[in-house]
């Protein structure tokens, strides 16, 4: 009989059990994972390569990529925040390294190191893994928990949940006193027909803003803060509409009230990443300064030629004038097109590098000191089981590491 069942053999499942096992070594950890194999999400992360966490060092300003989390992971991450992730695995065998923007990953780039990590320890420590095998029911008795698992009982003083987002886990964690936030994607792309569009995919802006269109009581309602519905980052046309971080961003903060309008609404499109001021200062400037040029040959803001033509068709109709022909009503319709277009939204897809969901056990029934739920005594909780999720750059990851070690500290 394990003194520590781990459920899950996830991030999450491994971080808790591995550490658990670290500190205290005369307790028997089980991990169970129902797959045949264990890791599948590390595996497949970050396009193979594994984004382990991200070089941001400062707690206030990590808990700004948790859309749903932040104030709970204050503590948490004070405690053990990527600065202790780096030294973990440096002190268990992975160097880490950063990207320019942040991210950071193996030096072998391979998300096999990171699994080959945990194996490594689970063997070293003696933690049993046990594949194929699906808890399928959980119940509270005095002593602990008999878990149902394969049709037979499993007994454990304590537990550690983390299935990942698993409906049929959050459906046991409700049976067991525990509410849960509907669950519903986050960080996904934006499916958008439109002749601006149109056979540009591949092309990209460095610095773009995009906007959600949406009624004052939705956002009420919703708690969102007007900031919150303009994202600015690079932005990409993909075959099927929009993506690049911008979008991303938007898709993660704004989750819940675009599953709501089940994925239509608009999105006013800066392409400029300026205020509209200055849009108009600098579409007078270049009117002056290149008056005898053609608007087509000569593109402003950076924004690559093939868009800039497609633009000018789009929202003048022509591509044939010179700066000097711009009539007073061109210019403005030049210029909103430039800061404000308006797109339709129909649909998303999902982002092969990196998705996840946004809800899952209600954070007030949580205790963020232990990770261990209020409801249930005994019962700890860890990864994306909790209604916390963040953008896309390691954060996910990371508040699974970090959630897993808090519970191996006060287990
Ligand atoms: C394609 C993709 C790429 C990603 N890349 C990154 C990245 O590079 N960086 C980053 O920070 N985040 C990334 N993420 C997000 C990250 O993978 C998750 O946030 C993270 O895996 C959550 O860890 P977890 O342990 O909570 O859940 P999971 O990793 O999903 O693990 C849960 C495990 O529990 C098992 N399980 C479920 N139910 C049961 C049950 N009843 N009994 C036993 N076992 C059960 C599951 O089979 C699974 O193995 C990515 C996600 C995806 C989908």
């Amino acid at each position: 009989m394990p003194d520590v069942a781990v459920i899950g053999g996830g991030a999450a499942g491994f971080f808790a059990a591995i550490n658990i096992k670290k500190k205290h070594p005369g307790l028997k950890v089980h991990i169970y994972e129902k797959s045949r194999t264990v890791l599948g999400k590390v595996k497949v992360s970050g396009g193979g390569r594994c984004n382990v966490t991200h070089a941001c060092f400062i707690p206030e300003d990590l808990v700004r990529y948790y859309p749903r989390g932040h104030k709970e992971l204050l503590s948490v991450f004070q405690r053990f925040n990527p600065i202790h992730t780096i030294e973990w695995f440096h002190r268990n065998g992975v160097r880490l390294k950063t990207e320019s923007d942040g991210r950071m990953f193996p030096v072998s780039d391979d998300s096999q190191t990171i699994i080959d990590c945990f194996l490594g320890n689970c063997t070293r420590l003696d933690i049993p893994v046990h594949t194929n095998h699906a808890v399928q029911e959980i119940e509270k008795t005095d002593g602990g928990f008999n878990l149902k698992i394969n049709d037979k009982i499993v007994k454990a003083s304590k537990i550690v949940v983390s299935p990942g987002s698993s409906e049929h886990f959050w459906n046991m964690l409700k049976m067991l006193g525990h509410t849960i936030v509907p669950p519903v994607p986050s960080l996904f792309t934006f499916n958008i027909k439109h002749p601006l569009l149109k056979e540009l995919m591949g092309l990209s802006l460095a610095n773009a803003t995009v906007k959600l269109v949406i009624g004052n009581a939705v956002c009420k309602a919703n708690k969102l803060r007007e900031d919150d519905l303009a994202q600015s980052g690079p932005l990409l046309i993909t075959h099927w509409g929009l993506s690049g971080p911008a979008v991303l961003k938007l898709s993660s903060v704004a989750a819940r009230v675009l599953n709501q309008v089940n994925y239509e609404f608009d999105i006013l499109l800066n392409l400029t990443g300026k205020e509209a001021g200055e849009v108009d200062r600098t579409l007078q400037s270049s009117k002056q300064e290149n008056s005898k040029k053609r608007i087509v040959n000569t593109p402003l803001f950076n924004i690559p030629s093939r868009l800039w033509t497609r633009l000018l068709e789009v929202s003048l109709n022509r591509t044939d004038m010179n700066w000097a022909d711009l009539s007073k009503k061109d210019m403005a319709l030049l210029s909103e097109s430039l800061y404000a277009f308006r797109l339709p939204v129909k649909g998303k897809s999902t982002f092969k590098e990196e998705f996840v969901t946004a809800g899952g056990v209600d954070l007030k029934e949580v205790d963020f000191k232990t990770m261990e739920s209020k409801a249930v005594p005994g019962l700890y909780l860890a990864g994306e089981v909790l209604n916390i999720d963040a953008l896309t750059g390691g954060f996910n990851f990371q508040a699974a590491w970090s959630e897993g070690w808090m519970i191996s500290e006060s287990i």
